[in-house]
């Protein structure tokens, strides 16, 4: 298991951490999209805080959405996670390179620009809940750390890593949320709080060998207990059959011309980037059954 998140409590089991390792997934996202520097720490941020939301907060089959709506130009980046851990997500703009702020860190804050973080939750009922708070850091850690505090009222503390290569591959992804629960004392948190603010930068620690669980003892400290070890992974959900059931949404007069102007079609995933083909006769197929 390469790529995994665990769920950590401190001693006094008032404070709850995720951690994660993700340098699999996020080089999958990457390969897929052929995502350039800033696109993939974008990207690859939004990607490990949709796993880390989705396993503080979903049960069984349920999944969030997150979307980041920065002017920035990367532009919006969707990351959809689901309970079991499986995430998968784009940004609208892959081919994004920007100076670096300093050596080796990508100006992530630039690449957002502001606008609006929205976090959407299917969790089975009528209609799916959206909460959405204004982009007040562009980091995207900061950002969802506010979401958490001010839109779900839950105190937590978010870091996010992805380092890239100097070829565009990922050297590194990990990042952590930290939440304290109701029974959590000021002075608890403000030591804990302590520790992350003296922490060297997540990147370094990754690419040095850093583990989740290293890095669980180092927020909640060496007696922390370690509670779920699960594995973590990009993975789309989309299907012929999905592209099917959407081009039969489509109006008459589209599929028509989609027959006779250009004699077939060819959708892509915006997520995955796999291209599903449909010939003239299958589209015929399509819109004869609608006809009927
Ligand atoms: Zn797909």
């Amino acid at each position: 298991m390469s790529d995994y998140l665990i769920k950590a409590l401190d001693k006094t089991k008032n404070l709850r951490l995720l951690t994660i390792t993700a340098k699999d997934l996020v080089q999958e996202a990457q390969t897929r999209q052929d995502t350039w520097s800033a696109s993939s720490a974008v990207l690859g941020r939004t990607l490990i805080a949709g796993v880390l939301l989705a396993g503080a907060e979903l049960s069984d089959k349920e999944e969030l959405t997150l979307r980041l709506l920065g002017d920035g130009p990367v532009g919006a980046t969707v990351v959809t996670a689901q309970s079991n851990l499986t995430v998968k997500g784009y940004v609208k703009n892959p081919h994004i390179a920007l100076p670096s702020k300093k050596a080796g860190h990508i100006d992530v804050k630039s690449a957002v620009g502001s606008g609006w973080l929205q976090v959407t939750k299917d969790l089975g009922l009528k209609e799916p809940y959206t909460g959405e708070v204004p982009i007040v850091s562009g980091e995207i850690a900061e950002d969802v750390a506010y979401y958490l505090t001010k839109s779900e009222q839950i105190p937590s503390a978010v870091g996010l890593s992805v380092f890239v290569n100097p070829n565009n591959t990922i050297g590194e992804a990990g990042g952590f949320i930290l939440q304290a629960l109701p029974g959590a004392s000021d002075s608890l948190i403000d030591q804990t709080i302590n520790r992350i603010n003296e922490l060297p930068a997540l990147s370094t620690s990754f690419l040095a060998g850093m583990t989740p669980e290293d890095l669980a003892r180092k927020i909640l400290g060496t007696d922390c207990k370690i509670l779920t070890k699960d594995e973590v992974a990009f993975k789309c959900d989309c299907s012929r059959k999905k592209y099917t059931e959407l081009l039969r949404t489509l109006k008459s007069s589209e599929l028509k011309a989609m027959i006779t102007e250009d004699h077939g079609a060819e959708l892509t995933c915006n997520f995955c980037s796999q291209q599903y083909q449909f010939t003239q006769e299958q589209l015929q197929n399509i819109l004869d059954q609608k006809l009927n």
